[in-house]
């Protein structure tokens, strides 16, 4: 099976997202669960590959933002995909509610400070992206602040990758009914209680201010969208068909970049080690 043909979908720059027109729970491209599981195996040892070139070449870089809404699956992704990369060359970097220092300056402070160096992959655990979606939720800012912003990280964005960084946005997209399995999981069984926070049922009162029609993540995904970087709608109620999404996406992102190892900088077959 080729990983481009997985239904991972790429929102056009441009175009207004509709989530209800994207199945959460598609298998599409995908066998069965153990196919995808061997298809993943194979996936992240390529990726490991890769990455050494990456690292070796130093000269580029790749950010992973995961959003999505608890329970998503965020975590998960990171577990299954990252697994077996040198982590000398990988960032994880999860972002919470900000400190008072970082509220005490631009929302993009702390994201550019925890963007990959050369030759690195960082992972966003949730991003920048919390800046237009919870925050606007919340009502911490109105509608032309939102909107300002957007434009904000279309052009921080486009700085980062004119300065080598490839950028790969992942929406992790869940039903309602499966947030509920998986918060319910959390809440009974034992060894995933401490994923439970009560915040999480809050959250979930204001699903439809996330998920509903026309409102938060339709309209970040619609805006921010962009040639420069696009957002992938990844369907994650089935787990393993989201890890081989992600997967194969960063496996053919890589791909992509034409990685090279640095030529030596002398004939060192000549030189003698004594
Ligand atoms: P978790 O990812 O479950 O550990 O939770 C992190 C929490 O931090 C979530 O409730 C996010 O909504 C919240 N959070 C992350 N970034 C921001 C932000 N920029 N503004 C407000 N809340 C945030
Ligand atoms: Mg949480």
């Amino acid at each position: 099976m080729k990983h481009s043909h997985l239904p991972t979908f790429t929102v056009k720059p441009g175009s207004k997202v509709n989530l209800a027109l994207h199945d959460t729970a598609s298998t599409e491209g995908v066998k069965d669960k153990d196919a995808a599981e061997k298809q993943v195996k194979r996936n992240v040892q390529r990726l490991a590959e890769l990455q050494e070139v990456l690292y070796a070449e130093n000269k580029r870089s790749v950010l992973l933002v995961l959003q999505g809404l608890d329970t998503a699956g965020k975590d998960g992704t990171i577990r299954h995909v990252m697994t077996g990369l040198n982590p000398m060359g990988v960032d994880i970097i999860s972002f919470k509610k900000p400190t008072e220092q970082e509220l005490d300056h631009d929302y993009l402070w702390r994201i550019h400070k925890a963007c990959p160096a050369r030759g690195d992959i960082t992972v966003f655990n949730r991003s920048h992206y919390e800046d237009v979606l919870v925050v606007r939720v919340l009502n911490l800012i109105g509608v032309a602040e939102c909107r300002r912003r957007f434009e904000q990280i279309n052009n921080f964005e486009r700085m980062l990758t004119d300065n080598g960084t490839t950028i790969i946005k992942c929406f992790l997209h869940i039903s309602k009914a499966e947030q509920r399995e998986r918060l319910e999981e959390r809440l009974h069984d034992p060894l995933k209680n401490w994923k439970f926070q009560p915040e999480d049922l809050e959250v979930r009162k204001h699903w439809n201010a996330y998920m509903g029609r026309g409102r938060a993540y339709e309209q970040m995904l619609s805006a921010t969208s962009t040639e420069a970087a696009p957002w992938h709608i990844i369907p994650a109620d089935r787990k393993w068909f989201r890890n081989i999404a992600v997967s194969s996406l960063l496996v053919s992102t890589l791909e992509g970049m034409r990685l090279k190892m640095p030529k030596p900088v002398k004939d060192w077959a000549k030189v003698k080690v004594e």
